[in-house]
């Protein structure tokens, strides 16, 4: 049979292109298919609880995917009261998190459930997202031993549902590693997966007053965390808008000295010159626009193709995009699922509606009639000054540029404000070092798709409004969770 994930290193997952591998995994899922899921504050003392909600799949709306207690401001302060840092020593802490990693590889059945009826996960990212949070994980607890600073005490971590599982873990795991106590606010959208996350690190052994979680909406939960000076440190990932309200909630009430480690939105851009190979360019333009159906921060928004190629790269893409298949992400067919939920699936399609009344679509699939899907589109614009602000979802913006306007491209994009990812399809090798120098963002990929980066060789994050750094995944990032600012070092 497959050979599940490594022992040592990043995990190896599953290969969904192998027969035996997906046969696998329908297996473990099947069980899954209609469950029940339950979510609610799991905390180190009695529970008060808010009205249950029900949670429903984006794909299938009459998919009833959990019931969920959020978080009432008691249960807050119980939790505040209640948390402590990890005082075992880092060896153990390390242990205890890799025991974790394996819990979760085990629990790969309804761990691929729950992401894909409750946040709308193909496959593959379901793969790719249970396969980055055992490598934090593992990195995180691999770095524990060279940290030479204390832990700060307790950190608020609050998660978005985009990587309801890998990023929730990211954040936890790190601030674990380094031997603080936490408090873990997930998307208000994803609380299930955190409630499975969160269950298993508590079976390998975190202590309850250690880890918390704690289902709310922003005003409940995250705004009473991040200006309670029970608080040592916030990581927070998610919109620029509220990593800036974080910061003005913790200006009056947290220690100055405590750190907010965010990472936020972006504009992202990808530039195809005449000398690109055109079919591994369209192949990685898919993929950075439309995996995930565009709701990465790190997917691609706007791309520059030279203008003596335009037509041919404009041609492939629009035929490529014809062959995505749209759906329910338990499918394993299904490349692009929904998105995540009315709300984002409203905000998206007025943004076309405006799009398409200026008659700037180029091309569009045809969306499924029910849940809140929104098909891959391609909008014209000149360039990424036109775009207003992160659209969410598998929108790409196209534009054209001559030879000569390739200063005032790599201007523009800089000019944004953002700084998380950016993509090259150049083979002149004097060009990639130009642009690489010159633009200004936190991930580069060169002859590749731009999403995706894999913690320990590629941190992750971003620059300017994009995010505080460190990157995430990697060396400096568990140092900002203690007391000194020194990095341990690499893996
Ligand atoms: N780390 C992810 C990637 O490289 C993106 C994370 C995010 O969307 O917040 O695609």
């Amino acid at each position: 049979g497959p050979e599940l994930f490594g022992a040592r290193g990043n995990s190896r997952g599953w290969d969904i292109t192998d027969s035996g591998d997906l046969e696998g995994i329908e297996a473990a899922r099947a069980p899954w298919r209609s469950e029940v899921f339950h979510a609610a504050p799991m905390i180190a003392g009695p529970v008060v609880g808010a009205a249950p909600l029900t949670a429903v799949n984006p794909a299938r709306p009459e998919d009833v995917v959990g019931r969920v207690v959020h978080a009432a401001a008691e249960d807050v302060e119980t939790a505040l009261a209640a948390a402590r840092p990890w005082d075992a020593p880092a060896e153990e802490r390390a242990k205890v998190l890799r025991k974790a990693a394996e819990l979760y590889e085990a629990e790969f059945g309804p761990a691929f459930a729950i992401l894909a009826r409750e946040a709308g996960k193909s496959q593959l990212d379901a793969v790719g997202e249970l396969r980055e949070a055992c490598d934090f994980l593992r990195y995180y607890a691999d770095g524990a031993a060279g940290l030479t600073a204390p832990a700060r005490g307790v950190f608020a971590c609050i998660s978005p549902w985009n990587f309801p599982l890998a990023i929730f873990t990211g954040q936890i795991s790190a601030a674990l590693a380094a031997g603080n106590g936490v408090l873990a606010k997930p998307a208000e959208q994803t609380p299930l997966i955190a409630a499975l996350a969160v269950r298993l690190l508590h079976q390998a052994g975190v202590p309850e007053t250690a880890l918390q979680l704690l289902p709310g909406d922003g005003p409940t939960v995250g705004a009473a965390l991040t200006s309670d000076p029970r608080v040592a440190g916030v990581a927070f990932t998610g919109s620029t808008e509220t990593a800036q309200a974080i910061r003005w909630a913790m200006a009056d009430n947290l220690d100055p000295a405590a750190p907010l480690i965010a990472e936020t939105g972006g504009l992202n851009a990808m530039i195809v010159d005449s000398t690109a190979l055109p079919e591994q360019a369209v192949r990685d333009i898919l993929a950075s626009a439309f995996q995930s159906a565009g709701q990465r921060c790190s997917a691609l928004r706007c791309l520059y193709v030279q203008q003596d190629v335009a037509e041919t790269v404009q041609t492939m893409l629009f035929g490529a995009m014809e062959e995505l298949a749209l759906g329910d992400p338990w499918d394993l067919a299904t490349d692009v699922g929904p998105v995540i939920d009315a709300e984002a699936r409203q905000g998206i399609a007025e943004y076309v509606a405006r799009a398409r009344t200026e008659g700037r679509v180029l091309k569009e699939l045809r969306a499924p009639n029910e849940g809140h899907f929104i098909a891959p589109l391609v909008l014209k614009v000149t360039g990424i000054a036109d775009l207003e602000r992160e659209v969410f979802g598998p929108v790409l913006h196209l534009a054209t540029f001559k030879a000569h306007e390739i200063d005032k491209v790599i201007a523009d994009i800089n000019a944004t404000g953002y700084g998380l990812t950016f993509g090259l399809h150049s083979r002149i090798d004097d060009r990639v070092q130009q642009v690489v120098e010159q633009i200004k963002v936190g991930n580069t990929y060169v002859n590749r798709n731009q999403i995706g980066a894999v913690v320990g060789s590629q941190p992750f994050g971003g620059e300017g409004l994009s995010g505080t750094g460190p990157k995430a995944g990697g060396p400096e990032y568990l140092a900002r969770f203690t007391k000194g600012e020194t990095p341990a070092g690499g893996r």
